[in-house]
């Protein structure tokens, strides 16, 4: 892997892999493509950003000369670009299938024209839909129920129609969700803590009794790189923790990591098609040496220690949810 192409390197997991992709002496360059959403942020990056292994390029997954450009430049692509909040789909469904499905398609393409070793396509366990007992196999049906995760299937299938169609050496991945520093404050967990740091209530839609599987975003991109390295062209793999709890657990260790009571929680309507539970079979992954390995319990205070101890990165985030780079200067280390 020569030169890997990391698209949406900016944002909260894509940012954790090229940190830790820098440090792979198996890979000379990292080329990030990020169009700076309201989800990209250069800070995410840090130091990294002044690695001379980096090179960051501002720029839309839509746009097929620059996305041509740069795969042609490229081995490896991994490709993380996405709008990836649920509750947002369910307003602007349409953005949602712009960035995932035909952004995906662009790159593909591209992947095609050129010499490509491995395409890293960096899905999540939602397109498996709810799952009412047992976990969720890669060759089991897709049952998407929000136009974020159908858009997440879609761009799915579409990646392997490139590999059975074109050849394209497609991997996709299939990620539990993900938690730890840096995440946007929109997400559950970095929302829960901003917000019970500040001293503000926490809202829990429905009975609480939602069921999530929780994986520390260090370990989703240890699976991540095997999967670049040793995954097989046209495969599916899941990557999961095993960490099953409901929301209301989940607050729970949140309360007391944050030093809150019960009383700063409060029982909201339940949101249209809020999947009952989630949970993925990753027999496959761990069958290539993927080894999920932070506790929950260890992973959570690490986080809520990250967003105590840097407000500056999230503060302006929550007084303007759409806010693009919040002004933090970067310097050299
Ligand atoms: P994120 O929202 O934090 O980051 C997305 C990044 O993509 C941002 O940097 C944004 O600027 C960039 N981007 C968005 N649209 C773009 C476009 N058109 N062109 C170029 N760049 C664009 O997302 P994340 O949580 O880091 O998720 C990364 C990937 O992992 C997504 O594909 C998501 O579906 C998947 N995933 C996430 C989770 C999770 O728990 N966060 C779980 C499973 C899978």
């Amino acid at each position: 892997m020569e030169a890997v192409l990391v698209t949406g390197g900016a944002g909260f997991i894509g940012s954790h892999f090229v940190k830790r992709l820098l440090r792979t002496d198996e890979v000379a360059h990292v080329t990030v493509l990020d169009a700076l959403t309201y989800a990209g942020h250069l800070e995410n990056l840090g130091t990294a950003f002044f690695s001379p292994k980096l090179t960051f390029v501002e720029g839309n997954i839509l746009d097929a000369q620059l996305v041509d450009d740069l795969v042609d430049r490229s081995t490896a692509v991994v490709h993380f670009a996405a709008e990836s909040h649920v509750d947002r789909s369910l307003i602007n469904a349409g953005g949602f299938l712009a960035t995932n499905v035909l952004g995906t398609q662009t790159l593909l393409d591209a992947a095609m024209r050129h010499r490509i070793e491995k395409f890293v396509h960096v899905s999540t366990d939602e397109v498996y839909g709810p799952q009412v007992t047992g976990c969720a196999r890669e060759e089991d049906p897709l049952r998407p129920t929000v136009p974020y995760a159908a858009s997440k299937a879609a761009s799915d299938l579409v990646a392997l129609s490139y590999h059975h169609t074109y050849g394209v050496p497609v991997c996709v991945t299939r990620s539990s969700n993900n938690y730890g520093p840096g995440q946007h404050p929109e997400k559950i967990i970095p929302l829960f803590v901003t917000r019970l740091l500040q001293g503000d209530p926490v809202t829990l839609h429905g009975d609480g009794g939602h069921v999530r599987n929780w994986l520390h975003v260090e370990d989703n991109c240890q699976g991540l790189e095997r999967i670049l390295f040793d995954g097989q062209p046209g495969e599916i793999y899941n990557l999961g923790a095993g960490t099953e709890l409901t929301n209301r657990e989940l607050t729970d260790m949140l309360l007391i990591l944050c030093g809150a009571g019960p009383e700063a929680v409060t029982y909201i309507e339940d949101r249209t098609a809020n999947d009952r539970r989630y949970a993925m079979d990753c027999t496959k992954a761990m069958g290539m040496g993927y080894r999920p390995s932070r506790p929950l319990s260890d992973g959570l205070a690490e986080t809520v220690e990250w967003y105590r101890a840097n407000p500056n990165r999230w503060a302006p985030l929550l007084r303007n949810p759409h806010a693009p780079t919040p002004t933090v200067t970067l310097a050299p280390a």
